[in-house]
Protein backbone atom coordinates (compact mmCIF):
# COMPACT_ATOMS: atom_id res chain seq x y z
CA UNK A 1 0.00 0.00 0.00
CA UNK A 2 1.20 3.61 -1.05
CA UNK A 3 0.80 6.49 1.40
CA UNK A 4 -0.23 8.70 -1.92
CA UNK A 5 -1.54 7.90 -5.57
CA UNK A 6 -1.95 10.93 -7.36
CA UNK A 7 -4.07 10.14 -10.34
CA UNK A 8 -4.15 11.35 -14.09
CA UNK A 9 -1.80 14.48 -13.46
CA UNK A 10 0.15 15.82 -16.23
CA UNK A 11 3.83 14.58 -15.18
CA UNK A 12 5.80 17.47 -17.05
CA UNK A 13 7.81 15.89 -19.25
CA UNK A 14 6.43 12.69 -19.46
CA UNK A 15 2.48 13.23 -19.87
CA UNK A 16 -0.53 12.03 -18.49
CA UNK A 17 0.01 9.25 -15.97
CA UNK A 18 -0.66 8.56 -12.17
CA UNK A 19 2.39 8.85 -9.09
CA UNK A 20 2.70 6.72 -6.20
CA UNK A 21 4.65 8.40 -3.07
CA UNK A 22 6.43 5.96 -0.32
CA UNK A 23 8.66 6.42 2.33
CA UNK A 24 9.62 10.43 1.15
CA UNK A 25 10.34 9.02 -2.72
CA UNK A 26 8.43 8.71 -5.75
CA UNK A 27 7.32 4.77 -5.44
CA UNK A 28 6.15 4.57 -8.89
CA UNK A 29 5.35 6.17 -12.64
CA UNK A 30 2.42 4.56 -14.63
CA UNK A 31 -0.50 5.14 -16.77
CA UNK A 32 -2.99 3.16 -14.33
CA UNK A 33 -1.08 2.26 -11.20
CA UNK A 34 -2.77 -0.61 -9.37
CA UNK A 35 -2.37 -0.98 -5.66
CA UNK A 36 -4.16 0.93 -2.88
CA UNK A 37 -3.19 4.12 -0.52
CA UNK A 38 -3.13 6.01 2.23
CA UNK A 39 -4.60 8.58 0.10
CA UNK A 40 -5.48 9.52 -3.25
CA UNK A 41 -5.09 12.87 -5.10
CA UNK A 42 -7.40 13.45 -7.75
CA UNK A 43 -5.03 15.62 -10.39
CA UNK A 44 -6.73 14.92 -13.93
CA UNK A 45 -6.61 18.18 -15.65
CA UNK A 46 -3.91 19.27 -13.69
CA UNK A 47 0.07 19.62 -14.33
CA UNK A 48 2.50 17.88 -12.09
CA UNK A 49 6.48 19.67 -11.83
CA UNK A 50 9.22 18.41 -9.41
CA UNK A 51 9.64 21.27 -6.80
CA UNK A 52 10.92 24.47 -8.71
CA UNK A 53 14.73 25.25 -7.20
CA UNK A 54 15.75 28.99 -6.60
CA UNK A 55 19.15 28.71 -7.38
CA UNK A 56 20.23 32.23 -6.66
CA UNK A 57 19.06 33.89 -3.55
CA UNK A 58 19.88 36.43 -0.52
CA UNK A 59 18.05 35.41 2.58
CA UNK A 60 19.49 37.02 4.79
CA UNK A 61 18.90 40.34 2.85
CA UNK A 62 15.30 39.75 1.82
CA UNK A 63 12.63 41.50 3.71
CA UNK A 64 14.12 44.71 4.57
CA UNK A 65 12.88 47.23 1.44
CA UNK A 66 10.77 48.70 4.06
CA UNK A 67 13.46 49.52 6.65
CA UNK A 68 16.53 49.73 4.12
CA UNK A 69 16.41 52.22 1.35
CA UNK A 70 17.26 52.52 -2.55
CA UNK A 71 16.64 55.89 -3.46
CA UNK A 72 18.69 55.70 -7.16
CA UNK A 73 17.61 52.23 -7.52
CA UNK A 74 21.22 51.13 -8.28
CA UNK A 75 22.99 48.41 -7.57
CA UNK A 76 25.49 50.49 -5.69
CA UNK A 77 23.64 52.11 -2.97
CA UNK A 78 21.88 48.38 -2.63
CA UNK A 79 25.20 47.34 -1.57
CA UNK A 80 25.71 50.37 0.65
CA UNK A 81 22.85 50.63 2.31
CA UNK A 82 22.11 46.97 3.05
CA UNK A 83 25.62 46.59 4.45
CA UNK A 84 25.18 49.11 7.24
CA UNK A 85 22.06 47.55 8.18
CA UNK A 86 23.97 44.50 8.80
CA UNK A 87 26.24 46.26 11.02
CA UNK A 88 23.44 46.11 13.58
CA UNK A 89 21.06 43.25 12.35
CA UNK A 90 20.80 40.66 15.30
CA UNK A 91 20.73 37.20 14.48
CA UNK A 92 16.88 36.93 15.55
CA UNK A 93 15.81 39.57 12.44
CA UNK A 94 18.03 37.43 10.16
CA UNK A 95 16.50 34.06 11.40
CA UNK A 96 13.26 35.80 11.12
CA UNK A 97 13.53 37.04 7.64
CA UNK A 98 14.83 34.11 6.10
CA UNK A 99 11.62 31.80 7.52
CA UNK A 100 9.38 34.42 6.01
CA UNK A 101 11.06 34.04 2.94
CA UNK A 102 11.62 30.23 2.81
CA UNK A 103 7.92 30.15 3.65
CA UNK A 104 6.94 32.02 1.02
CA UNK A 105 8.90 30.31 -1.60
CA UNK A 106 7.56 26.94 -0.42
CA UNK A 107 4.02 28.38 -0.90
CA UNK A 108 5.47 28.84 -4.75
CA UNK A 109 6.40 25.33 -4.99
CA UNK A 110 9.95 25.72 -4.70
CA UNK A 111 11.61 22.70 -2.88
CA UNK A 112 15.24 23.80 -3.50
CA UNK A 113 16.97 26.76 -2.29
CA UNK A 114 20.71 28.04 -2.65
CA UNK A 115 21.55 31.54 -0.85
CA UNK A 116 24.06 33.79 -0.36
CA UNK A 117 25.36 34.65 2.89
CA UNK A 118 27.48 37.95 3.29
CA UNK A 119 30.34 37.95 5.42
CA UNK A 120 31.82 41.51 5.76
CA UNK A 121 34.06 43.83 7.79
CA UNK A 122 31.69 44.73 10.58
CA UNK A 123 29.19 41.64 10.70
CA UNK A 124 31.11 38.88 12.85
CA UNK A 125 29.61 35.36 12.51
CA UNK A 126 25.88 36.59 13.19
CA UNK A 127 24.66 36.35 9.79
CA UNK A 128 26.01 33.02 9.17
CA UNK A 129 25.10 31.05 12.39
CA UNK A 130 21.63 33.09 12.17
CA UNK A 131 21.76 31.33 8.61
CA UNK A 132 22.86 28.01 9.66
CA UNK A 133 19.77 27.81 12.10
CA UNK A 134 17.38 28.60 9.23
CA UNK A 135 18.74 25.48 7.46
CA UNK A 136 18.12 23.49 10.48
CA UNK A 137 14.82 24.42 10.69
CA UNK A 138 14.23 23.66 7.12
CA UNK A 139 15.95 20.50 6.92
CA UNK A 140 13.38 17.79 7.11
CA UNK A 141 11.38 20.14 4.05
CA UNK A 142 13.73 21.67 1.63
CA UNK A 143 17.48 21.71 1.10
CA UNK A 144 18.76 24.60 1.89
CA UNK A 145 21.89 25.36 0.16
CA UNK A 146 24.73 27.72 2.08
CA UNK A 147 26.95 29.73 -0.18
CA UNK A 148 29.31 31.52 2.18
CA UNK A 149 29.37 35.20 -0.17
CA UNK A 150 32.86 37.40 1.11
CA UNK A 151 30.57 40.47 -0.05
CA UNK A 152 31.09 43.83 -1.67
CA UNK A 153 35.20 44.03 -1.03
CA UNK A 154 38.03 45.14 -2.44
CA UNK A 155 40.59 42.40 -1.61
CA UNK A 156 40.44 39.17 -0.42
CA UNK A 157 43.72 38.88 1.83
CA UNK A 158 44.79 36.48 4.36
CA UNK A 159 45.04 38.72 7.54
CA UNK A 160 42.03 40.87 6.60
CA UNK A 161 38.41 39.80 8.50
CA UNK A 162 36.42 39.16 5.81
CA UNK A 163 39.12 36.47 4.85
CA UNK A 164 39.53 35.00 8.24
CA UNK A 165 35.88 34.56 8.75
CA UNK A 166 35.18 33.01 4.79
CA UNK A 167 38.09 30.35 5.89
CA UNK A 168 36.66 29.55 9.43
CA UNK A 169 33.18 29.13 7.63
CA UNK A 170 34.72 26.72 4.84
CA UNK A 171 36.25 24.93 7.49
CA UNK A 172 33.43 24.27 9.39
CA UNK A 173 31.12 23.54 6.64
CA UNK A 174 29.91 25.03 3.42
CA UNK A 175 27.68 24.48 0.33
CA UNK A 176 29.86 26.58 -1.33
CA UNK A 177 31.83 29.38 -1.75
CA UNK A 178 30.94 33.08 -3.63
CA UNK A 179 32.14 36.48 -4.59
CA UNK A 180 31.93 39.24 -6.26
CA UNK A 181 35.13 39.33 -8.53
CA UNK A 182 33.37 41.91 -10.61
CA UNK A 183 33.64 44.67 -7.61
CA UNK A 184 36.97 44.16 -6.54
CA UNK A 185 40.09 46.59 -7.27
CA UNK A 186 41.69 43.05 -9.76
CA UNK A 187 38.90 40.35 -10.43
CA UNK A 188 41.31 38.22 -11.90
CA UNK A 189 43.18 37.96 -8.44
CA UNK A 190 40.20 37.84 -6.45
CA UNK A 191 39.53 35.02 -8.46
CA UNK A 192 42.50 33.32 -8.40
CA UNK A 193 42.09 33.28 -4.53
CA UNK A 194 38.80 31.86 -4.46
CA UNK A 195 39.39 29.10 -6.67
CA UNK A 196 42.39 28.36 -3.98
CA UNK A 197 40.13 28.40 -1.11
CA UNK A 198 37.65 26.41 -3.26
CA UNK A 199 40.04 23.94 -4.19
CA UNK A 200 41.40 23.57 -0.70
CA UNK A 201 38.08 22.53 1.23
CA UNK A 202 36.63 21.12 -1.86
CA UNK A 203 33.51 23.13 -2.71
CA UNK A 204 32.10 24.31 -5.82
CA UNK A 205 32.04 28.19 -6.84
CA UNK A 206 29.16 30.37 -7.39
CA UNK A 207 30.17 33.78 -8.49
CA UNK A 208 28.00 37.03 -8.92
CA UNK A 209 30.15 38.23 -12.05
CA UNK A 210 29.99 41.48 -14.44
CA UNK A 211 26.73 42.32 -13.07
CA UNK A 212 27.20 45.78 -15.02
CA UNK A 213 26.43 46.91 -18.25
CA UNK A 214 29.64 47.86 -18.94
CA UNK A 215 30.82 46.07 -22.32
CA UNK A 216 34.61 45.98 -21.21
CA UNK A 217 33.87 43.55 -17.98
CA UNK A 218 35.85 40.50 -18.45
CA UNK A 219 35.39 38.55 -15.44
CA UNK A 220 33.32 35.99 -16.96
CA UNK A 221 35.76 35.18 -19.46
CA UNK A 222 38.68 34.98 -17.13
CA UNK A 223 36.26 32.89 -14.84
CA UNK A 224 35.90 30.11 -17.61
CA UNK A 225 39.96 29.79 -18.42
CA UNK A 226 40.79 29.99 -15.03
CA UNK A 227 37.84 26.72 -14.43
CA UNK A 228 39.81 24.97 -17.38
CA UNK A 229 43.40 25.52 -15.97
CA UNK A 230 42.33 24.52 -12.48
CA UNK A 231 40.29 21.30 -14.02
CA UNK A 232 36.99 22.44 -11.60
CA UNK A 233 34.84 21.76 -15.22
CA UNK A 234 31.26 21.44 -14.09
CA UNK A 235 31.48 22.87 -10.38
CA UNK A 236 31.82 26.41 -10.92
CA UNK A 237 28.61 28.66 -11.56
CA UNK A 238 27.84 32.27 -12.84
CA UNK A 239 25.58 34.20 -11.80
CA UNK A 240 24.23 37.45 -13.51
CA UNK A 241 27.03 38.03 -16.24
CA UNK A 242 24.66 41.05 -17.93
CA UNK A 243 27.56 42.75 -19.27
CA UNK A 244 27.76 40.33 -22.05
CA UNK A 245 24.67 41.87 -23.79
CA UNK A 246 26.62 45.07 -24.04
CA UNK A 247 29.18 43.06 -25.91
CA UNK A 248 29.87 42.85 -29.82
CA UNK A 249 27.93 39.53 -30.80
CA UNK A 250 31.09 38.02 -32.43
CA UNK A 251 33.20 38.82 -29.24
CA UNK A 252 30.49 37.75 -26.95
CA UNK A 253 29.89 34.01 -28.88
CA UNK A 254 33.77 33.45 -28.43
CA UNK A 255 32.87 34.20 -24.29
CA UNK A 256 30.17 31.95 -24.75
CA UNK A 257 32.24 29.04 -26.03
CA UNK A 258 34.87 29.19 -23.59
CA UNK A 259 31.71 29.19 -21.16
CA UNK A 260 30.44 26.31 -22.32
CA UNK A 261 34.41 24.19 -22.61
CA UNK A 262 34.49 25.43 -18.90
CA UNK A 263 31.02 23.84 -18.27
CA UNK A 264 30.14 27.11 -16.31
CA UNK A 265 26.58 26.84 -15.03
CA UNK A 266 24.86 30.06 -15.76
CA UNK A 267 22.39 31.67 -13.58
CA UNK A 268 20.37 34.46 -14.66
CA UNK A 269 18.10 36.76 -12.62
CA UNK A 270 15.57 38.66 -15.05
CA UNK A 271 13.15 40.21 -12.55
CA UNK A 272 16.25 41.81 -10.97
CA UNK A 273 18.14 42.65 -13.14
CA UNK A 274 15.09 43.65 -15.47
CA UNK A 275 14.86 46.26 -11.99
CA UNK A 276 18.51 47.19 -11.21
CA UNK A 277 20.36 47.49 -14.80
CA UNK A 278 20.24 49.99 -17.43
CA UNK A 279 19.88 52.86 -14.60
CA UNK A 280 22.20 54.86 -16.78
CA UNK A 281 20.57 54.79 -19.73
CA UNK A 282 18.64 57.97 -21.05
CA UNK A 283 17.22 56.04 -24.49
CA UNK A 284 16.72 52.45 -25.06
CA UNK A 285 16.79 51.55 -21.86
CA UNK A 286 18.36 47.69 -21.96
CA UNK A 287 16.77 44.72 -20.63
CA UNK A 288 19.53 44.34 -17.84
CA UNK A 289 19.76 40.29 -18.23
CA UNK A 290 22.34 38.38 -20.01
CA UNK A 291 22.15 36.83 -23.65
CA UNK A 292 19.97 33.64 -22.73
CA UNK A 293 19.19 32.66 -26.07
CA UNK A 294 22.89 32.24 -26.92
CA UNK A 295 23.24 30.45 -23.67
CA UNK A 296 20.34 28.03 -24.60
CA UNK A 297 21.56 27.75 -28.29
CA UNK A 298 25.16 27.30 -26.92
CA UNK A 299 23.63 24.19 -24.61
CA UNK A 300 25.22 25.65 -21.65
CA UNK A 301 23.41 24.66 -18.16
CA UNK A 302 21.18 27.86 -17.54
CA UNK A 303 18.74 28.49 -14.85
CA UNK A 304 16.34 31.39 -13.73
CA UNK A 305 16.19 32.43 -10.25
CA UNK A 306 14.74 34.92 -7.87
CA UNK A 307 18.04 36.64 -6.19
CA UNK A 308 16.61 39.55 -4.13
CA UNK A 309 13.12 39.54 -2.21
CA UNK A 310 11.60 42.55 -1.21
CA UNK A 311 14.96 43.78 -0.46
CA UNK A 312 17.18 47.61 -1.14
CA UNK A 313 17.97 45.19 -4.79
CA UNK A 314 14.86 44.57 -6.01
CA UNK A 315 11.86 45.93 -3.89
CA UNK A 316 9.40 43.03 -5.53
CA UNK A 317 8.76 39.40 -5.77
CA UNK A 318 7.96 36.64 -3.48
CA UNK A 319 9.71 33.45 -5.06
CA UNK A 320 7.43 32.45 -7.88
CA UNK A 321 9.70 31.18 -10.35
CA UNK A 322 6.89 30.36 -12.42
CA UNK A 323 6.80 34.52 -12.90
CA UNK A 324 10.55 34.31 -13.50
CA UNK A 325 9.74 32.00 -16.47
CA UNK A 326 7.38 34.25 -18.01
CA UNK A 327 9.40 37.03 -17.38
CA UNK A 328 12.27 35.44 -19.09
CA UNK A 329 10.36 34.25 -21.99
CA UNK A 330 9.39 37.59 -23.06
CA UNK A 331 12.89 39.11 -22.48
CA UNK A 332 14.75 36.37 -24.40
CA UNK A 333 11.69 37.61 -26.95
CA UNK A 334 10.24 33.15 -26.97
CA UNK A 335 7.81 33.88 -29.97
CA UNK A 336 6.87 29.94 -30.00
CA UNK A 337 5.32 27.38 -27.78
CA UNK A 338 8.73 25.19 -28.09
CA UNK A 339 10.65 28.00 -26.95
CA UNK A 340 8.49 29.12 -24.25
CA UNK A 341 8.62 25.70 -23.27
CA UNK A 342 12.86 26.09 -22.56
CA UNK A 343 11.82 28.45 -19.88
CA UNK A 344 11.03 25.11 -17.41
CA UNK A 345 14.14 23.55 -17.39
CA UNK A 346 15.66 26.90 -16.57
CA UNK A 347 13.68 26.62 -12.88
CA UNK A 348 13.45 22.67 -12.38
CA UNK A 349 16.12 20.40 -13.82
CA UNK A 350 19.20 22.92 -14.95
CA UNK A 351 19.02 24.41 -11.06
CA UNK A 352 18.62 20.98 -9.81
CA UNK A 353 22.00 19.81 -11.69
CA UNK A 354 24.00 23.15 -10.46
CA UNK A 355 23.02 22.82 -7.08
CA UNK A 356 24.16 18.54 -7.34
CA UNK A 357 20.64 17.27 -6.21
CA UNK A 358 21.02 13.74 -7.12
CA UNK A 359 17.28 12.67 -5.99
CA UNK A 360 15.86 15.17 -8.02
CA UNK A 361 12.95 14.82 -10.53
CA UNK A 362 10.00 13.05 -11.82
CA UNK A 363 11.58 9.26 -11.42
CA UNK A 364 11.19 6.49 -9.27
CA UNK A 365 13.52 6.20 -6.34
CA UNK A 366 14.00 10.38 -6.29
CA UNK A 367 12.75 12.59 -3.50
CA UNK A 368 8.65 13.20 -3.77
CA UNK A 369 9.05 16.97 -3.55
CA UNK A 370 5.83 17.73 -6.19
CA UNK A 371 3.99 20.73 -7.00
CA UNK A 372 0.56 20.37 -8.57
CA UNK A 373 -0.71 23.21 -10.37
CA UNK A 374 -4.61 23.98 -11.79
CA UNK A 375 -3.48 24.09 -15.77
CA UNK A 376 -4.48 21.23 -17.71
CA UNK A 377 0.07 21.65 -19.67
CA UNK A 378 3.33 22.60 -18.36
CA UNK A 379 2.69 25.66 -21.34
CA UNK A 380 -0.39 26.99 -19.77
CA UNK A 381 1.34 26.48 -16.21
CA UNK A 382 3.27 29.57 -17.05
CA UNK A 383 1.42 31.33 -19.67
CA UNK A 384 -1.78 31.63 -16.85
CA UNK A 385 0.41 31.68 -13.89
CA UNK A 386 -1.51 28.83 -12.85
CA UNK A 387 -2.92 27.99 -9.46
CA UNK A 388 -0.72 26.23 -6.75
CA UNK A 389 -3.37 23.41 -5.38
CA UNK A 390 -0.56 21.30 -3.84
CA UNK A 391 2.61 21.33 -2.78
CA UNK A 392 4.37 17.91 -1.45
CA UNK A 393 8.33 18.38 -0.51
CA UNK A 394 9.24 14.29 0.82
CA UNK A 395 6.53 12.46 0.54
CA UNK A 396 4.21 14.89 2.78
CA UNK A 397 1.59 17.27 1.67
CA UNK A 398 2.73 20.89 3.20
CA UNK A 399 0.66 22.88 1.12
CA UNK A 400 -3.04 22.03 -0.36
CA UNK A 401 -5.93 24.31 -1.10
CA UNK A 402 -8.44 24.82 -3.28
CA UNK A 403 -9.55 27.53 -5.75
CA UNK A 404 -13.16 28.32 -5.65
CA UNK A 405 -15.05 30.30 -7.89
CA UNK A 406 -18.15 32.28 -7.42
CA UNK A 407 -20.45 33.51 -9.77
CA UNK A 408 -18.87 32.05 -12.46
CA UNK A 409 -20.27 31.34 -15.83
CA UNK A 410 -19.02 28.42 -17.82
CA UNK A 411 -18.61 28.38 -21.41
CA UNK A 412 -20.33 25.42 -21.73
CA UNK A 413 -23.75 27.53 -20.25
CA UNK A 414 -23.54 29.84 -22.02
CA UNK A 415 -26.15 30.71 -24.85
CA UNK A 416 -28.68 28.55 -23.00
CA UNK A 417 -31.25 29.96 -20.94
ZN1 LIG B 1 22.81 37.69 -5.84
Amino acid sequence: MYEYIIKGGHLFQKGVQDLAVEGGKIAAIGPSLRGTAGKTIDAAGKTIFPGFVDVHTHTDKSLTSGHVPNTSGTLHEAIENMDRYFETADEEDILRRGIEMVEMSIRQGVSGIRTHITIQPSTGMRIWNASLELKKLFQEMITLQLVVFPGAVKRLEKGDHVYERTEKILKTGADGLGGCPTLSEDHAVFTDTLFDLAKYYVVPLDLHVDESDDPDASALEYLAEKTIKEGMEGRVTAGHCTSLSAVPAKKASEIIKKVKDAGLNIVTLPACNLYLMGRGDTVNRRRGTTRIREFLDAGVNISLASDNIRDPFRPYGNGDLLEEALLAAQIFQAGTREAFLETLPMITGNPALTMGLDDYGLREGASADLVIIDTPDPYSAVIDQGFKSVVMLKGKVVIQRELTLTSYISPAAMGKK
